[in-house]
């Protein structure tokens, strides 16, 4: 029993389904968000729209009960359960029966698999109320999540929001709730992976209050609000995007980029069930979002798109045809990708803008730093010239770079951790005449070790060739401090 609700589902079923369809949270939103008139009278309504494959019983309802339980009645036009093509037998005649004393809530079937994108369509399709919430089919929403939303769109029609995505654990079901100070935002990386940052400075600035809404560069994807007739002005979702990934990020950039604004509510908390893997079915995994993320580079990154390129090596598969998603964009006179990434996204750091970047090569052995994401680390790899796991990055202030980690030597071990912009241990000068790269605190030198199968550093030394390494579009200028360059803020993440 244990083991086959891991299997079936990647998290603990046997815990969830032990626990009550209705279990109570604390209510833990700060002061500021329950302040008389905090929202405005006569919110619009919405209907929730939960797409699921092969969800387990228990987690579904609790996401319905959830809903239901916790959201003021008026509020709720529909819940809409958008079933993609589930073949567990639980979600079959036996869930209309049950939903039959909850009238509100009503089942969709797609009539063959359609993956989470074309599901959330479906479900918008058929909706009618002025307001569209989607949700996973693993959610427990939180009392009062729902106001906050409704009234950011109800101020503004072009605000997409999200509550903050509070975890519940795959393996104790455990309800946790993210503190005010450790909120974090949507970002991504250069291979188009969607990752969370701490609020910057700038935007702590723009806020009088911690709870107040949060501009969000992106958005994770699976848990919002949107005002209906907003979603269809910017084209829904590209109906070309297959099963799951590209949607969130395509989602994110039109809204910016096309005159509206994307923000996290600290008022706001719904928990989704975070899991390691994904237990369905993938007809081809990788390609299916890589192919995603063609499209969504082709028709929004402009000139940027070559970074995703050069991360997965270059190689563009078969991405169908786009021409359409670009009339859209075209239509609607939207913003460039330039001014999103300057103006929404400062902290990415843009590799043409790098000290250098590129593959890093170790001239004696023509073996290469090469990224490890599972677990994280950084390995020697025979250079295959094609950027791909050996693309690096070194910042302004001298970080060697994948993404948000960074090249780490602690005394014992050259590894990657994330970035934390203090330098120390992170700290790494490159000499282009001896081709050495010293790790300044301990003042010792990059290098491969005798069996060439291992990173280290050692004592700096000229003479020893294996000390000595390429790197890639390497330009000193680039660095802080040098003639002409000011600007730290890019640098760091
Ligand atoms: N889903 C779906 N069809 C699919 C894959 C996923 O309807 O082909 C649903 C899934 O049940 C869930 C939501 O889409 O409600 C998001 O998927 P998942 O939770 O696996 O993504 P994650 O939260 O892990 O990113
Ligand atoms: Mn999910």
């Amino acid at each position: 029993m244990f083991d086959k609700g891991w299997e079936k589902n990647a998290f603990n079923q046997y815990a969830s389904d032990l626990i009550s369809l209705h279990r109570s949270l604390p209510d833990i939103r700060d002061d500021w968000c329950k302040e008389p008139g905090r929202y405005q009278k006569d919110l619009p309504s919405t209907d929730v729209i939960i797409c699921f494959h092969n969800e387990a019983w228990s987690t579904l309802l609790r996401t319905v009960h959830s809903v239901l339980d916790r959201s003021p009645e008026e509020l709720i036009e529909k819940i809409i359960l958008v079933d993609d093509f589930s073949d567990m037998p639980h979600l079959g005649k036996e869930l209309e029966d049950y939903l039959k004393a909850y009238p509100k809530v009503i089942i969709l079937r797609a009539p063959k698999r359609e993956g989470l994108i074309r599901a959330r369509l479906l479900g918008a399709r058929y909706s009618k109320a002025p307001i569209l919430t989607f949700l996973d089919s693993h959610c427990e929403c939180t009392i009062g999540w729902l106001e906050p939303l409704l009234d950011r769109i109800a101020k503004n029609s072009t605000n997409v929001v999200c509550p903050v995505i509070d975890n519940i654990n795959s393996e104790t079901l455990q309800y946790h709730y993210t503190k005010g100070s450790a909120i974090q935002i949507g970002g991504f990386d250069w291979g188009l992976n969607f990752d969370w940052n701490p609020i910057p400075e700038r935007e702590e600035k723009r806020r009088n209050n911690s709870a107040e809404p949060v501009y969000s560069p992106t958005m994770a994807g699976g848990l919002f609000s949107i005002d209906r007739n907003f979603f269809e002005h910017l084209g829904t979702y590209d109906p070309g995007f297959n099963i799951w990934g590209a949607e969130n990020l395509e989602l994110s950039f039109k809204t910016w980029m096309c005159g509206g604004t994307l923000e996290i509510l600290p008022c706001s908390r719904v928990g989704h069930l975070f899991r390691d893997k994904s237990p369905y079915k993938w007809k081809s995994g990788e390609n299916v979002i890589k192919k995603n993320n063609f499209r969504l580079a082709e028709v929004w990154m402009d000139e940027y798109a070559k970074y995703y390129y050069q991360r997965i090596g270059n190689f563009i598969g078969d991405f169908g045809d786009v021409s359409r998603r670009k009339e859209l964009r075209k239509r609607l006179g939207c913003k460039s990708f330039k001014w999103y990434l300057t103006n929404i996204y400062p902290e990415l750091l843009i590799p043409d803008e790098a000290v250098a970047y590129g593959e890093i090569k170790n001239k004696f052995t023509s073996l290469c730093l090469d990224f490890q994401s599972k677990p994280l680390a950084v390995n020697l790899w025979p250079c295959h010239g094609t950027n791909g796991n050996q693309f690096f990055t070194m910042s302004k202030i001298g970080e060697i770079r994948r993404d948000e980690n960074c090249l780490d030597y602690d005394m014992k071990n050259v590894t990657l951790y994330k970035c934390h912009g203090m330098k120390g241990n992170q700290f790494w000068n490159y000499n282009t005449d001896s081709s050495q790269i010293r790790h300044v605190w301990s003042d010792t030198c990059l290098a491969v070790n005798e069996k060439k199968d291992k990173l280290i550093t050692e004592k700096c030394d000229p003479n020893r060739v294996w000390q000595k390494w390429y790197m890639e579009n390497y330009d000193a200028k680039k660095l802080y401090g040098s003639h002409g360059n000011t600007s730290i803020m890019t640098s760091l993440k």
